[in-house]
């Protein structure tokens, strides 16, 4: 089984977010399941350095109507998997990974197109194309319209945010020579857009939880591509994420002052003591530690967190929030810690080492998200015993055990997306707090809950295998 495997960003070498984390560790689960995996990304300016001074693997034509470009192809080797880089014009013009989904259509459809066609160029034909999220969905578009030679090859894409659908990338599409999607069910406004392009021409569609898969055929979560979605039960399937567990250990994270594991978790004490410290908190062992590490973005809940804290004046606690985005979020985030210095900490940054050390050391790891259709935060604090606050959402609720309701629990949620609701949930996180031996317990059943990538891995594999054998096809239905 031969897998082409598309993302905008993967780890190590690129990570915006969890698209980032799931790039850059599910191709590898796939190649330890002895599937070959090759997995392309695009050659961004940041990644010049990777490449300098060595020869491309092959140099190919990414038609357009209005004549061809050159794409460059490297190949490199990333913690197992086979990973090309391309990279070209389109892609050096834009100095950031993501500079606005208009401005990033025509650099994306470009990738993908190149990525195609350096199958060809180099002999690989993959049995199974596997697109992530709107940036590289037209891949599939294109294999079924424009490309030659790719009716045997099946088309996987995977839903990491339906809300991002490459607003602005119709002109892109056209610039490529995509045509409009004429599936019976799209709307009209849908139809040349990069996400929705890409879901009417493949032959699977997943979503990265089993819960976001069923919240998105409703209006709620739809974003208007509801009945669609809902009209094709047969190819929409919901596959946790999942982490790696060597990328996410407590015991052996180099960034941590003390390593620890679930029957070492008094280590941990270490770490809170050295991320108070280290954000200029009062370091204090016995006031709970909270923490929000996310995008700042309306989807993420920061409002009703900061909301929440501010019905919890009367009690004791602390907040790192590490975080950029929105401007406008981010002027509220800063605020909110200038009128609490004592006891909060607003870190409007992206650091990767930072935010290990703050699973590591927080004692509860806050989710309020609107939506979430997986959520890896969740998951990261469990492994370094941070103990989840969540809101029963997508990938959340599928993820985060309530305390105290189906046996102990591995965390609180609450379900209403309003301030009081999450301060409820904030309270009774607070009040277990105070035993310690009922919150090492909730600790302890987090850090050994498995959310390692072997089952999920196994249910792509499944999936290549059912669309490989025919069992799964959009070609020849209603295209
Ligand atoms: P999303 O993909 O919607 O942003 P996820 O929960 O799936 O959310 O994944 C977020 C990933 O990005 C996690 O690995 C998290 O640790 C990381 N992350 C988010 N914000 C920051 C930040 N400011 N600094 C460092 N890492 C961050």
């Amino acid at each position: 089984m031969k897998v082409l495997f598309l993302a905008a960003e993967a780890a190590p070498l690129v990570k915006v977010g969890g698209l980032g984390d799931v790039a850059g560790e599910l191709p590898r689960a796939l190649t330890e399941l002895g599937i070959d995996v090759r997995l392309a990304i695009p050659r961004y300016p940041q990644l010049a350095d990777q490449v300098r001074g060595r020869a491309p693997r092959a140099v190919v034509d990414v038609p357009r109507p209005s004549g061809p470009l050159k794409a460059e192809v490297h190949e490199a080797t990333m913690r197992g998997v086979r990973t090309w880089l391309i990279g070209g014009d389109p892609i050096d013009r834009v100095p950031s990974v993501y500079g606005g989904e208009a401005a990033d259509a025509s650099k994306f459809i470009f990738f993908v197109v190149g990525a195609l066609q350096a199958c060809r160029a180099t002999g690989w034909q993959p049995d199974v194309v596997h697109a992530n999220d709107w940036h590289t969905a037209p891949a599939l578009a294109w294999m079924r319209t424009v490309g030659d030679g790719w009716e045997s090859t099946g088309a996987v894409l995977t839903i990491h945010n339906l809300a991002y659908m490459g607003a602005g990338g119709s002109d892109a599409l056209r610039e490529y020579g995509l045509p409009p999607a004429d599936h019976s069910m799209l709307p009209d406004w849908a139809r040349l857009l990069p996400l929705p392009l890409g879901m009417a021409h493949a032959d699977a569609i997943t979503a990265v939880s089993p819960g976001y898969a069923a919240e998105i055929q409703t209006p709620a979560f739809g974003c208007g591509l509801e009945s669609f979605l809902a009209s094709r039960p047969d190819v929409l399937r919901g596959i946790l994420n999942g982490i790696d567990p060597d990328v996410w250990d407590p015991s052996h994270d180099p960034w941590l002052v003390a390593a620890f594991d679930r029957r070492s978790i008094a280590s941990r004490a270490s770490n809170k003591a050295d991320l108070q410290c280290a954000v200029g908190l009062p370091v204090e062992p016995r006031t709970p530690l909270l923490a929000m590490i996310t995008r700042l973005e309306m989807q993420k809940g920061v409002d009703l967190a900061m909301g929440a804290l501010g019905q919890l004046a009367g009690r004791c606690w602390q907040l790192v929030l590490l975080g950029t985005g929105d401007p406008a979020l981010e002027d509220r985030a800063s605020a909110f810690a200038a009128r609490e210095p004592q006891r909060v900490r607003f870190l409007p940054t992206f650091d990767a080492e930072l935010a290990r050390r703050i699973y590591a050391g927080t004692d509860m790891i806050l989710v309020p998200s609107r939506y979430e259709p997986c959520g890896l935060v969740q998951m990261i604090g469990m492994r370094y015993g941070a103990v989840p606050i969540v809101r029963a959402t997508g990938g959340l609720k599928d993820t985060v055990v309530a305390y105290g309701r189906e046996g102990p629990g591995t965390g609180f949620l609450f379900g209403p997306a309003e301030p009081q609701a999450l301060a409820e949930a904030v309270h009774q996180a607070l009040d277990v707090y105070q035993d310690p031996r009922a919150w090492r317990g909730l600790q302890q059943r987090g850090m050994a809950q498995d959310f390692s990538w072997g089952r999920s891995a196994r249910a792509y594999a499944d999936l290549y295998g059912e669309i490989a054998a025919g069992r799964i096809s959009s070609r020849g239905g209603d295209q």
